[in-house]
């Protein structure tokens, strides 16, 4: 039997709407805009104001010594230390590698567990968008679902270590190390002076301020289904943050089934009930940890789970189309496209 195998990553195209002319704008400072490829994904700053060049190399420095501790494609990051010496040695981490697994298990505790950083055995079993080709057996599967507990591993706060018990357990910070470096550049950029800047991780956007003629920056939410599309448009004005979590976003097809590289870790398979989350929050970590969480949940629990979250919102797109919004949105996004 051919089977039809595709690797595919995009990278999320996030459209930041340009808006009307005003005076303002005559004379608005220059941006100062770099990019880089960190985390498997194309970064983008743009700063503006006098500080904005050295804040924005300050900014893209923390974010790289934030991609190098979490790299798991590198044997010498700490992430893979961790990974080495699972059932051997706990190991001490950095405090901002702590405080990632940290708060991913905090967050998970009330979205029933499905924010897992000890995924990684299912990841590298999957392998999508990596060496990614074939459909692991159930008996493969079952196999690995005893080593996916974030429960199991052993965190001491003090001496910010970590061990994972099992011989064979993978922490993969992939679901949240872009959104926590997104949070670390936006206080960089804050802390050295700056008071509009756009941070784009790949399509997941963090804003300061306003656009510098004044107006709020507005920011489209790519379609799940349409490369080019649009789904809806807000204004920055009550959150500075957007995260989508989405299928499209890499992916294998296999005999003509779509397997995206989001796994629920109560099954060991890709959950089937979004085609995208985009968070409408004010933290690029949290966002980055819910998006992931409620593309598991499906959009019901998800709406259900969101109650215990005061302002943070949520666009869920099925797979055939469907927009839903969470009840905070209502009346502050424009849905374009269903
Ligand atoms: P995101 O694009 O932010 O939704 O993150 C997806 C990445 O997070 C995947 O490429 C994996 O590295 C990892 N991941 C996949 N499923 C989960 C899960 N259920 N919990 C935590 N991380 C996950
Ligand atoms: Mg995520």
């Amino acid at each position: 039997m051919a089977v039809y195998v595709r690797a595919i990553i995009i990278p999320i195209i996030v459209s930041v709407l340009v808006g009307g002319c005003s005076f303002g704008s005559w004379f608005a400072p220059k941006p100062y805009k770099e990019t880089q490829f960190l985390m498997d994904t194309i970064i983008e700053i743009t700063a503006y104001g006098p500080k904005a060049e050295p804040a924005v190399k300050a900014a893209f420095a923390e974010f790289k010594r934030l991609h190098i501790l979490t790299n798991n494609f590198d044997p010498d990051s700490q992430v893979s230390k961790v990974n080495q010496l699972a059932g051997q040695e706990k190991v001490k981490v950095d405090p901002d590698v702590f405080a990632m697994i940290k708060r991913s298990n905090e967050l998970s505790d009330q979205l029933d567990g499905v924010f897992d950083v000890t995924i990684g055995p299912l990841v590298e079993l999957w392998g999508i968008g990596r060496k990614g080709e074939l459909v692991p057996t159930q008996a493969e599967i079952d196999r690995l679902l005893p080593l996916v507990n974030y429960h199991l591993m052993e965190l001491d706060p003090a001496a910010e270590t970590v061990y994972l018990p099992k011989k064979g357990m993978l922490i993969d910070l992939g679901g949240i190390a872009k959104g926590y470096a997104t949070d670390k550049a936006i206080e960089i950029l804050k802390a050295q002076g700056v008071t509009s800047a756009l941070v784009n991780a790949g399509g997941d956007v963090r804003v300061i301020g306003k656009r510098p003629d004044g107006n709020p920056w507005r920011i489209g939410v790519q379609h799940p289904r349409k490369e080019a599309g649009v789904i809806a448009k807000m204004a920055m004005t009550d959150w500075d943050t957007l995260e989508t979590s989405g299928d499209y976003q890499r992916y294998i097809v296999v005999g003509g089934v779509q397997y995206s590289h989001i796994i629920d870790p109560r099954t060991g398979r890709q959950p089937r009930g979004l085609a995208s989350v985009t968070m409408v929050i004010n933290s690029s970590t949290d966002g980055d940890i819910f998006s992931t969480a409620l593309f598991v949940l499906g959009p019901e629990r998800s709406l259900e789970a969101l109650k215990q979250f005061p302002g943070v919102e949520a666009i869920m797109v099925t797979p055939d189309g469907k927009v839903t919004t969470s009840p905070g949105l209502a009346g502050k996004i424009e849905i374009t496209e269903e």
